[in-house]
């Protein structure tokens, strides 16, 4: 569909300028990502667009075991933000088997592949 293409241009565009942002409903106020034409809460057409607080919490996390050769294991997470979306991610600053459901992370902006990527770090302090 022509309208969810465009959102999911927006966002990445949003990326390569180096801000992560998700949709925000007028209707319901609702946040929600990933990005999308209609609201998956109310149906209304009426998202905007927001820069979240950056703000979450572990949902789930996996380790992802690749030969050392390869870059080793990596830490595939479930984030919560604080603003009630869930994103697929990774924690990075830690060892892959350390990251802990429950803890608390900030975004940050990475390169993957060569495109950029919202991961998190451990942010025990953050309110
Ligand atoms: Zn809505």
């Amino acid at each position: 569909m022509a309208a969810e293409h465009a959102a999911m241009a927006h966002y990445e565009a949003e990326l390569k300028a180096g801000r992560f942002v998700i949709q925000h409903c007028r209707a319901c106020e609702r946040h929600v990502f990933y990005p999308r034409a209609i609201c998956p809460h109310c149906a209304a057409d009426a998202l905007g667009w927001v820069v979240p607080s950056g703000l979450g919490r572990v949902y789930s996390t996996t380790v992802v075991r690749r030969p050392a050769d390869k870059g080793g294991p990596y830490n595939v997470a479930l984030i919560d933000l604080d603003e009630g979306v869930r994103l697929m991610s990774r924690v990075d600053g830690l060892a892959p088997e350390a990251v802990r459901i429950g803890q608390r992370v900030r975004l940050a902006l990475a390169t993957i592949k060569g495109q950029p990527a919202p991961v998190f770090h451990v942010d025990e302090a953050a309110p």
